[in-house]
């Protein structure tokens, strides 16, 4: 299965599904297929070691990565996650995804991706902050505001953004806000940001509803993961008038199939860190979660989460990938036969990155927009991205991933066959 010699992903593994994925897309890019090797090989590769003196005093070793898919477009772009799963193969995956996420929404971005091995909950503050500090600085090789430009993931949010921006100024001796983005408002960040792949995935859930003829009123919505993405996508549909009807996170699952009183259940989560013990649903077991019949399904967690069998099981019309990679490619043929449509993740979760280059075009200029300016010009970009997505899928017959891809893949192609080969 692996094209490269140190991975050895398997068909539904991240890497796998990502190479699956541009296999589908190959036949669609003319004359652009002859370089369509490049896709299958990141560019750039950096593992390093991590040591952290920790509060007990022992010295720990983390393994982290920050991986550079490409640069055809432009510079890096791509978050940085911290979890215990975090391996070279995943984020080699993520990184493949940015660069389609990046040209499906015409950013002017390559992709790359970083993460570290690492349950950042077992963590105080001060050994997130020397983790934090010391990863930046050996990733510093490679980044930089015109080089690779990292941002929140997984478990890493505004504050660990922060420590980023601190280690990697300080080691080049002047304050460089645009090198990752996602951060505080004081130190260059944007307004919009933290919601903005939430609102991105409402956004463009509510184009892929319009096309299906889905009336938002009453619109049974399923949600798996209620963090930062999934949370602030479900309270945009409830307050457009859909039904969040069941909703998954790490602490457990719930459902009420009249709809959750979402700012009670807001409210229970920011006091609680979770679903679990909330009263106005019922607790269900957490592979029942795939049964709840809904109309749009948000899969906002991590990875592989829809796979042949879950494909079976799940009761809705729509699949709005707010995670990354959430479909398998075995889970994603089920679906396909069974009728049900999925937007994939390069373009349903593509407000965050949209909002980061926001915030790196005013870190650039020094100048900063309003809120309300930041959200019209992220509806409009998705709104138009979706649409042409949406007509390549229709002029082709092809699914929306195959059609997201190849409009995505068109423009990195032909940016690399523009640049030339060097030598
Ligand atoms: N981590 C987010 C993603 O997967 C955002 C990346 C960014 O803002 O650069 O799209």
């Amino acid at each position: 299965m692996s094209n490269l010699s140190f991975v050895s992903p398997t068909r539904n593994s991240p890497w796998g599904t990502y190479l699956s994925q541009i296999d589908a897309v190959e036949p669609y890019l003319g004359r652009l297929s002859r370089w369509v090797e490049t896709l299958r090989r990141p560019k750039r590769a950096l593992i390093v070691d991590i040591p952290i003196e920790l509060d007990n005093g022992t010295v720990a070793h983390f393994e982290g990565y920050r991986v550079q898919h490409s640069l055809t477009r432009g510079p890096g772009k791509g978050g940085v996650r911290y979890h215990p799963d975090v391996t070279l193969e995943e984020v080699m995956a993520l990184s493949g995804w940015m660069t389609i996420k990046n040209a499906a929404v015409n950013l002017p971005y390559g992709g790359a991706k970083g993460g570290i091995r690492v349950e950042p909950k077992m963590l105080s503050q001060k050994e997130l902050e020397k983790l934090t500090r010391r990863y930046t600085s050996e990733i510093g090789l490679i980044i930089g505001p015109n080089q690779d430009i990292p941002a929140p993931d997984v478990n890493t949010n505004g504050k660990i953004m922060a420590w980023m921006m601190d280690t990697y100024s300080m080691n080049v001796g002047a304050t460089s806000t645009g090198v990752v983005t996602g951060k505080p408002i004081e130190l260059g960040g944007s307004l919009g940001r933290v919601a903005a792949t939430g609102r991105g995935v409402f956004v463009v859930g509510r184009e892929a509803m319009r096309r299906l003829g889905i009336e938002m009123e009453g619109a049974r919505v399923a949600v798996q993961g209620f963090g930062n993405v999934g949370s602030i996508a479900a309270k945009m549909f409830a307050s457009s008038g859909a039904s969040i009807v069941a909703v998954q996170d790490h602490t457990g699952s719930i459902a009420n199939t009249l709809g959750f009183d979402m700012a009670a259940l807001l409210a229970h989560v920011a006091e609680h860190g979770g679903v679990k013990g909330f009263q106005g649903g019922d607790v269900i077991a957490n592979e029942e979660f795939w049964d709840q019949p809904s109309d749009v399904l948000i899969p906002a967690a991590l990875e592989g989460q829809i796979d042949e069998q879950r494909a079976r099981r799940i009761q809705t019309r729509l699949v709005l990938e707010g995670a990354n990679g959430p479909t398998t490619p075995d889970g994603e043929a089920v679906l396909a036969d069974r009728g049900i449509v999925v937007v994939p993740d390069v373009i349903a979760n593509a407000g965050g990155v949209t909002v980061s280059y926001f915030e790196w075009v005013q870190d650039f200029s020094s100048f900063f927009w309003t809120e309300d300016e930041i959200n019209l010009r992220l509806d409009k970009i998705l709104v138009g991205a979706f649409k042409h997505i949406w007509e390549t899928g229709e002029q082709h017959r092809i699914p929306l991933r195959t059609a997201a891809f190849t409009v995505a893949c068109s423009r990195v192609l032909q940016a690399r066959e523009e640049r030339g080969l060097y030598p």
